[in-house]
């Protein structure tokens, strides 16, 4: 498992890195044909091109889907996972390293999620070895840091035609199932106004973009809410383009998080509020994208949840429970219907920094505790 982290951390597949992703996809593709599977490449859709630092909409990724069939009508399990990173080719934090002793090793990606793609991987070799072979899925999507809005659609259909799915992003700090997640949504304001010299025409025609923004800016202040578990953070903004001239185009971007789609609502409308008629001046226009949904605890969550935890004791380790304000593809997965959890990759720390690290034991653990997961689910039958 160890010679497997290593050499996927050191193909450089940071989102948009098309080079690399190409070069993970297809080793992991090749694995899984070899356990059986057939691989179907989805086409991937584009992004809205108002998000801050909008993808390249040129190079948009697909998504792996590797199948596995069998003859007997079990349980459709769907295991998926990202091949992404946040970390470009180009950092200098790019190589595999043990250290201090055995027990951790740093690299990019490691633990977010490259460790838990080798977890997966390995559960599924282990249980075809051994003549246990569940039905499953397996996608891979390349966008999952920055929103995966290429492979939302992806995501959806292949939970509709399965019952469980299972993610492998980091276990939390303390080994933690996430059984409870905040929903995340971008928004952006785009304020428009009229340019003028200030000396000249700063009463006679000029209207400020800036301002316009910045009143709409301090309404957004006043939203987070903590008992309501409202957030809402603003930036980057920009607007203007010298100190003599009234700005015409000022615009913001911002991330809210919600508990549940009612407080998603609630906000959507607040956001929505703030902007002006399209000819009004200045106006004001408001672009969002709420897309991925909070995932709540639900009581086939905590069924599923709870059968992780059985077979974790069983084997000896322990799988709390905890929950996060974070997102990933499982919130996706949710929302479109099938019961999720998203927990299930290694342990470790110091996500989307140079400091990332895996605990290198949690890799054989996590892959029993797949493995025995997924054993167990297959054979109850649906
Ligand atoms: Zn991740």
């Amino acid at each position: 498992m160890v010679e497997d982290l290593e050499r996927y951390v050191h193909i450089p597949t940071k989102t948009g890195y098309v080079t690399g992703l190409e070069t993970f996809r297809g080793l992991v593709c090749e694995r899984l044909a070899s356990a059986g599977a057939t691989v179907e490449l989805v086409p991937g859709q584009l992004a809205p091109d108002w998000l801050y630092g909008s993808p390249a909409q040129g190079e948009v990724p697909p998504s792996a889907v590797c199948r596995r069939t069998s003859g007997r009508d079990g349980v459709r399990v769907l295991l998926s996972g990202h091949l992404d990173t946040v970390h470009p080719p180009e950092s200098a934090f790019r190589s595999f390293d043990f250290g201090p002793g055995d027990e951790r090793a740093t690299g990019p990606g490691c633990v977010d999620m490259k460790g838990g793609l080798v977890i997966a991987l390995h559960a599924l070799e282990a249980l075809e070895e051994i003549g246990v072979a569940p039905a499953w899925s397996f996608i891979f999507n390349s966008d999952e840091e920055t929103g995966s809005y290429h492979s939302e659609e992806a995501l959806r259909a292949e939970a509709g035609k399965h019952d469980i799915g299972l993610v492998f992003e980091p276990a939390m700090p303390g080994g933690e199932l996430v059984v409870e997640r905040m929903g995340s949504g971008q928004f952006m304001l785009e304020a428009r106004g009229r340019s003028a010299h200030v000396g000249r025409d700063f009463f006679n025609g000029g209207v400020s973009a800036v301002t316009a923004l910045a009143e709409r800016l301090v309404a957004l202040g006043r939203m987070p809410d903590a008992a309501a578990g409202r957030i809402v953070n603003i930036g980057p903004i920009e607007g203007g383009s010298a100190t003599n001239v009234v700005p015409d185009l000022a615009r913001a971007w911002g991330n809210v998080r919600f508990p549940t789609p009612q407080e998603a609502d609630v906000l959507a409308r607040m956001i929505d509020a703030l902007a002006t008629d399209p000819g009004a001046m200045p106006s004001v226009t408001v672009r969002r994208s709420f897309n991925r949904p909070a995932k709540p605890l639900t009581p086939a969550t905590e069924r599923l949840a709870r059968e992780a935890q059985r077979a974790a004791e069983d084997l000896g380790q322990r799988l709390p429970f905890g929950k996060t304000g974070g997102v990933c593809d499982g919130n996706i997965l949710h929302d479109a219907g099938l019961t999720t959890i998203d927990t299930l990759g290694a342990r470790g720390g110091g996500l989307h920094t140079t400091q990332e690290w895996i605990e290198i034991a949690s890799l054989v653990e996590r892959a029993q505790l797949t493995a025995v997961l997924i054993s167990r689910l297959a054979a109850d039958g649906r």
